[in-house]
């Protein structure tokens, strides 16, 4: 069932409860006012005629020391006829109880005559049903002191009005219950409606995200409750559709890696394979087979010196960084003695003394890489400046060449495995185009990254931040 229509039902039951509740209360209370009064008029009026029987009693001759019967009966059937619209209904009754007088149409029991004494009223309200009609009286019985004799006076007054007025009253309220219940209905429909309106709104966009489209937003119409959940729910479809995005992204980009991996397997391959395939299957003389055993050999180790760049990139996104504190100064000489070899190449080192928190190893495996790039995209007798310096968030390292230089569409691109801009030229000089992707890496667990400048025909700097202080383990 609708939430809505639970919250009209709901609503509708508790208005019914109190139109039924207060309804009744109202009703009733009239009826048992109205029947108050009428009981207080019917026991007034049968003391009047009490006294009036006494009354007349008196005028009775005096040859009579007791009341007769026959005078009882006259001075009854006198007090019934003064009654108003058809006369009095009323019966007497001596002391014995025994009935002396009953007026036409006075069918109430004896009921009253056992409960009343000389010095109590009583009376009671009694249902007659005559032809199928309902008629209520109000049946009253009191003493009368007439002539040293006793008699009951009953009578019987009709209050089938007050009973008629209470079940119109009930039908009334009825009818107006039932109105006022389809009334609110109609209202409390419109009113859950717009109340429900965000659940509506939420369970839309609920639904468009389940069918895949994580860019729709629950429009928020309230500052309500239901207001906050619609925010909530955006800020988790945000939250959500970022992530989805991030593995989209992934799975993009190891796609890409499979493919770039691939090609670059085929080709090594291709050409031992063809060498190999020669060597056994011609017989060729010397010299072509120390060539082809070269070319075997040289394609080898290429492939070997790949798969050893990809298990490093494999350690270092798997490795957690354990950093420790060390000087620059003892980094540079490192690479001042690893290049002191280099011929061809004009490599000056430059720094400002300082402690980074790195872990050695990776950071001079960074180096190394970005030295050996510079080389390759310089010319015979180029320049690489290899700089360190203090910055406002760390310590900056730079190393930069006068080069080939690298095209402003490529560069973001080169950070990627397997990526070359010039791919003859990066495999004559043994490169895979895995390098920058391990600087990557590396940078990247000690919370930091690669940033490249470079120009087409003026060269690059490549350059990146390093920690001074100790800002624990990397998370990804
Ligand atoms: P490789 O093993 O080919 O050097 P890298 O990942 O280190 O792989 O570099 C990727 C590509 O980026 C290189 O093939 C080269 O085309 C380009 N590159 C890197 N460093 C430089 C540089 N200093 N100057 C010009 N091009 C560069």
């Amino acid at each position: 069932m609708k939430f809505s229509i639970k919250l009209v039902l709901s609503t509708m039951i508790v208005l019914a409860l109190a139109l039924g509740f207060s309804g009744f209360y109202f009703v009733n209370y009239v009826f048992e006012t109205s029947l108050d009064r009428d009981v207080g008029q019917a026991l007034d009026e049968s003391s009047i005629l009490s006294f009036a029987f006494e009354t007349a009693a008196l005028n009775v001759p005096l040859k009579y020391s007791v009341l007769p019967d026959s005078v009882v009966e006259e001075i009854a059937s006198k007090l019934e006829m003064g009654g108003q619209s058809g006369g009095r209904l009323l019966r007497i009754a001596d002391e014995e109880k025994n009935v002396l007088y009953t007026s036409d149409g006075f069918t109430a029991d004896e009921g009253l005559l056992p409960q009343t004494d000389q010095h109590t009223k009583s009376y009671r309200v009694i249902h007659v049903q005559d032809d199928d009609q309902d008629n209520y009286y109000i049946h009253t019985c009191v003493s009368i002191n007439a002539l040293d004799r006793i008699l009951y006076l009953e009578t019987m007054k009709s209050v089938t009005e007050v009973f008629t007025e209470r079940a119109l009253g009930f039908s009334l309220y009825r009818k107006v219950t039932v109105v006022m219940l389809l009334t609110g209905m109609v209202i409390m429909l419109f009113i859950a409606s717009l109340l429900t309106k965000p659940i509506r709104l939420l369970t839309k966009a609920t639904k468009r995200m389940a069918a895949g489209d994580y860019t729709y937003r629950a429009r928020q119409i309230s500052q309500d409750e239901l207001g906050q959940l619609t925010r909530d729910f955006n800020r988790m479809a945000n939250a959500l559709e970022d992530n989805i995005c991030k593995l989209e992204e992934e799975i993009e980009a190891r796609e890409e890696f499979m493919g770039a991996f691939a090609h670059e397997l085929k080709t090594p391959l291709t050409a031992i394979i063809g060498y190999a395939d020669m060597l056994r299957s011609h017989k060729m003389d010397e010299e072509k087979s120390i060539m082809s055993a070269n070319y075997i050999y040289t394609e080898g180790k290429r492939l070997e010196a790949m798969s050893f760049r990809l298990l490093d990139i494999i350690v270092a996104k798997q490795e957690e960084a354990d950093l420790q504190e060390t000087s620059v100064g003892e980094l540079f000489e490192y690479l001042r003695e690893m290049f002191a070899e280099k011929k061809g190449i004009d490599i000056r080192f430059a720094h400002e003394e300082a402690m980074v928190w790195v872990e050695t190893n990776l950071i001079k495996t960074v180096l190394v890489n970005l030295i050996d790039n510079a080389c390759k995209a310089s010319e015979i007798n180029g320049v690489i400046e290899v700089t360190g310096q203090a910055v406002e968030n760390g310590y900056r390292i730079a190393v930069k060449d006068y080069g080939i230089g690298i095209p402003e569409a490529e560069q973001h691109k080169i950070v990627k495995a397997f990526y070359m801009v010039d791919k003859s030229r990066a495999r004559s000089k043994n490169g895979a185009g895995l390098g920058l992707a391990l600087c990557s890496e590396i940078l990247k667990i000690h919370h930091s990254e690669l940033q490249i400048d470079s120009k087409v025909g003026e060269g690059s700097c490549f350059s990146f931040v390093l920690p001074v202080e100790n800002r624990g383990t990397y998370e990804e």
